[in-house]
């Protein structure tokens, strides 16, 4: 294999792509260079719109992730001392680089996630956008004086943690790592990130074009690797005092152990199984389109993804009808992606084998592609399955692929029974022609983001779970407080 080091352009272009069947290698990227792996051993990669081998990347472990966090720890402090507004300077010129750059970062995504041309381009958007945002919000940003009468002046400060771990999975590598490291750097830390080992190379990428934008070496470091070989040990690093984590539920209930033993803090973004409720007043147009969306958008692979549809019983069939009829005309590896990772399809094939045995019958798909191109690659066809029991495991557990299951219900106290039903609380979606209804349900629904007749939620509407879909949060102006501590002071005047 060859090394990534000589595939780089100096202007940052990236030619990572493999010639003559030749994988590239990816090392790590530490204190502003690229790292060999200290075990010497290189993890592969695959394309899962071909399953044809890709890049490989160094396969990290507690020796990496010492040198990193070193390199984080002596970096650090000078960041800190720089003003927001010269921090902000920097982070809008990595913004700027990622939107420069966006499409050699959105090949490298490609190349290991399959993704689809409209889903990448979205991505590179928002992971340009998350360090704009950051970069303004930082100079508005401060702490408060507080009023202790004429004879004391007492005021509070926001400080950096230090060092902060952000560990992150494979669905939208990028714009994870992104919404994670520009408020953790716009606040005056330094990151050691570790994206999944199924897509490292984006984030790679990403240090070497922040580097080259101006951001000091030893501040954004990047270590590739497994969980357990190159994730638990920057977990339980002392150096790290605070970690954001990215992922399944599983592993978020691991690293808070890892946090509560360690006591530092930690903000979980885990999974979802999110209700769309849809009311016979609906504009049905656009709820439909809004549920189709659910199921294109990066093949269902989103931790947000609405792919729990609450149908008024009226239009139930209608609806269902509709939304079938739609999803069968999206075109895989146009209109959406493979699954990603060879686990994540087994488990998607295994829920609907599952569901088959018990009775349930898909209005449309429940299986494979097993013809035609999308043959060759991870793709499921998008399947929806009506008037699911909501105790059915399909109705109740993150399934992470194409895949919609709906409910009728009468009355909005059965709509938020319904959409209240599950163990996670990420998002929710409303749908009715009563604005007042939308909101009421709105406010009683468990979950961190709730959009009403389609109100976009945005970089600047914070995002983060209730109950099992974790805590914490990430986006809007919440995100910086995450990732900053604050101090009083106070001064005795006389
Ligand atoms: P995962 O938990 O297996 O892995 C996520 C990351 O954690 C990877 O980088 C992995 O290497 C690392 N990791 C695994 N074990 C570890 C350990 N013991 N110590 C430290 N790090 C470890 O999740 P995944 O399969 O990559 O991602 C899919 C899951 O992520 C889904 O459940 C999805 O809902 C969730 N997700 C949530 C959000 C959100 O914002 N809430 C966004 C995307 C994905």
């Amino acid at each position: 294999a060859r090394s990534s080091e000589n595939t780089i352009l100096a202007n940052g272009e990236s030619s990572y792509r493999k010639e003559d069947g030749v994988p590239v290698r990816h090392d790590h990227w530490i204190g502003g260079r690229d790292e060999r792996p200290a075990g010497g051993a290189y993890l592969p990669t695959v394309d899962p719109a071909t399953r044809e081998p890709g890049d490989e990347i160094a396969a990290g472990s507690a020796a990496d992730v010492e040198r990193a966090v070193a390199s984080a720890v002596r970096a650090q402090p000078e960041w800190a001392r720089r003003s927001g507004a010269e921090r902000s300077e920097v982070l809008h010129r990595i913004g700027d680089a990622i939107e420069a750059h966006a499409d050699a970062l959105m090949e490298l995504e490609r190349a290991c996630t399959g993704k689809t041309p409209a889903q990448l381009r979205m991505e590179a958007g928002m992971s340009a956008a998350y360090f704009r945002y950051y970069a303004g919000v930082l100079r508005a940003h401060g702490g408060r004086t507080i009023d202790q009468g004429a004879r004391h002046h007492a005021y509070t400060r926001f400080e950096p943690y230090g060092v902060i771990a952000a560990i992150t999975p494979w669905n939208l590598p990028l714009n994870q790592a992104c919404r994670a490291l520009a408020p953790a750097l716009a606040a005056g830390n330094a990151v050691v990130a570790k994206p999944s080992e199924f897509t490292s190379a984006s984030t790679l990428h990403l240090g070497r074009l922040a580097a080259e934008a101006g951001l000091p070496d030893g501040l954004l470091n990047v270590v590739t690797g497994t969980g357990p070989d190159a994730g638990a040990p920057l977990a339980a690093h002392p150096g790290v005092r605070r970690i954001t984590f990215t992922g399944s539920v599983a592993t978020g209930r691991r690293l808070a152990g890892v946090a509560a033993d360690r006591l530092i803090p930690v903000t979980l973004e885990l999974g979802g199984k999110s209700p769309l409720v849809v009311f016979a007043d609906a504009d049905l147009d656009r709820a439909v389109d809004a549920a189709v969306a659910a199921v294109a958008t990066n093949a269902g692979q989103v931790c947000s993804a609405t792919a729990r549809l609450l149908i008024e019983s009226p239009v139930h069939d209608e609806v269902v009808a509709r939304i079938a009829a739609a999803v069968e005309r999206l075109e895989p590896g146009t209109d959406f992606g493979p699954i990603i990772t060879e686990e994540q399809f087994r488990k998607v094939l295994g829920h609907l084998d599952a569901a088959r045995d018990s009775g349930l019958v898909p209005v449309t798909g429940g299986s494979a592609y097993t013809g035609g191109p999308a043959a060759r690659g991870r793709y499921v066809r998008p399947t929806v399955y009506a008037g699911v029991p909501p105790s059915a495991p399909v109705a109740r557990e993150e399934l992470f692929g194409p895949v919609l299951v709906t409910m009728p219900f009468t009355g909005e106290d059965e709509a938020l029974a319904l959409a209240n039903g599950t163990d996670y609380g990420l998002v929710a979606a409303v749908w009715s022609g009563d604005v007042a209804r939308g909101l009421r349900l709105a406010e009683r629904i468990d979950a961190g983001q709730v959009s009403v007749n389609g109100g976009p939620l945005t970089i600047e509407t914070p995002f983060g779970g209730f109950k099992d879909s974790g805590h914490g949060r990430e986006k809007g102006v919440e995100a910086l407080h995450e990732y900053g501590q604050v101090k009083a002071i106070s001064l005795a005047l006389d």
